[in-house]
């Protein structure tokens, strides 16, 4: 019986199609924004992390479309829409 994935293979199993351009953004202004950092805590992908002078820094490679970014920082921090049709995450279960 094989071991089970842990979440790090599960999330490379899905595929990402590059979109023309990013689907979130943070907002003009915004860089410094404390609701930022909760985007750190919250991304299931990790894709939110503190650089050395504690300012928020992320990629958009392996974003999921959840969401939760949205939810934890507020629309006035992210600039948030769904990738173009054909783009972004395919999942795949394994
Ligand atoms: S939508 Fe989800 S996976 Fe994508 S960056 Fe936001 S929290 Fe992370």
């Amino acid at each position: 019986m094989s071991e089970p994935l842990n979440l790090k293979a599960k999330l490379g199993l899905n595929v990402f199609k590059e979109d023309k351009e990013r689907h979130i953004n943070i907002k003009p202004g915004m860089e410094k924004d404390p609701r930022l950092k909760r985007a750190v805590l919250v991304c299931p992908a990790g894709l939110y992390s503190l650089n050395d002078k504690g300012e928020v820094e992320f990629t958009i490679d392996g974003c999921l479309e959840c969401g939760t970014c949205r939810i934890a920082c507020g629309v006035e921090v992210l600039d948030w829409k769904y990738p173009h049709g054909g783009a972004g995450v395919q999942f795949r279960f394994g």
